[in-house]
């Protein structure tokens, strides 16, 4: 089957970029270098990747669409070094991806996401964030605003906190419904995440952070003493310098570091090996 014949499958988020204006736009914001190791996560029938693949040379994409797979190696073919890998991005070892190729430095992700699992796609790849230089996605505009959001709003949540912990966000420009094939209901935004060097983070206890800041915004309406009453006591929201009587909403990301290191220094988290002992 050609690329052109290919059937959208919407359980799939097959929403496909059909404005070469908004496709400039993206590789202009990428700016590929030469030696980058860049990888596209679901290139669907290619709308980035045939660009992207003529201005860098080379290019390996992620693609879950057993019937895109064939096409996109054949077409990619006249447009320069594609490897296509057809798996799920969720299964994907990003800190073994670049191994054995002939690459400088970590990787760069770029993708228009399938919105039906951006987050956890946004989560799996943070897992990896030691291995990628920079992301280039793009979403629905209301995750992007959920991402970049600063506290004190209705939108700032677990998404804001989780990702601004180890990532700068960076919103860079909209796209409407009509950049694509099918246009889907919803707006789209492009953004750039720049993960943090792992001494400028500062989270000692990753499990624990997580726990915090799931709970807290698990009851986002409760006070923080509340929401967070299975999880530790007011005292220890207090020593990490935050009240208890504010709503999860209103504590910046440091915040929630800071809560999680005291507790993780109070209660350290068990070591994987902890489980051999009596
Ligand atoms: N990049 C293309 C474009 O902009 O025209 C297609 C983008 S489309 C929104 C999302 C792509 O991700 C589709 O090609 C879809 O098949 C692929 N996809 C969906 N789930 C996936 C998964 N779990 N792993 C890898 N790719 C996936």
């Amino acid at each position: 089957m050609s690329l052109d014949a290919h059937r959208h499958k919407k359980q799939l988020g097959q929403h496909f970029l059909s404005s070469p204006g908004v496709v400039e736009k993206i590789l202009r914001a990428i700016d590929p270098k030469p030696g980058e190791f860049i990888v596209e996560i679901g290139p669907g029938a290619g709308a980035l990747t045939f660009p992207l693949l003529r201005a860098h040379g080379a290019l390996t994409v992620i693609e879950f669409d057993r019937d895109l797979v064939e096409p996109l190696a054949i077409e990619g073919a006249k447009h320069g070094r594609l490897t296509v890998l057809h798996r799920d991005v969720l299964q994907v070892d990003f800190a073994r991806l670049g191994q054995g190729h002939d690459i400088e430095g970590p990787l760069r992700l770029v993708g228009n996401l399938p919105y039906n699992i951006s987050t956890p796609i946004l989560f799996h790849v943070l897992a990896h964030a030691g291995a990628v230089r920079d992301m280039h996605f793009m979403l629905q505009k209301e995750v992007v605003e959920r991402m970049a959001a600063a506290p004190g709003g209705k939108v700032y949540g677990r998404l804001s906190v989780m990702l601004q912990a180890v990532c700068r966000v960076v919103p860079l420009f909209d796209v409407p419904p009509g950049a694509f094939t099918p246009p889907p209901k919803v707006d789209s935004a492009v953004v750039r995440l720049l993960p943090k060097p792992a001494a400028e983070i500062g989270v000692l206890a990753p499990a624990r952070f997580e726990q915090v800041v799931a709970a807290a915004f698990q009851q986002r309406r409760k006070t923080l003493r509340n929401a967070l009453s299975a999880v530790c006591g007011e005292e220890a929201i207090r020593a990490a310098g935050i009240d208890p009587g504010t709503r999860a909403e209103q504590v910046p990301v440091q915040g929630f570091i800071a809560l999680a290191n005291h507790l993780a220094a109070a209660t350290p988290e068990r070591r994987a090996d902890d489980g051999a002992s009596p």
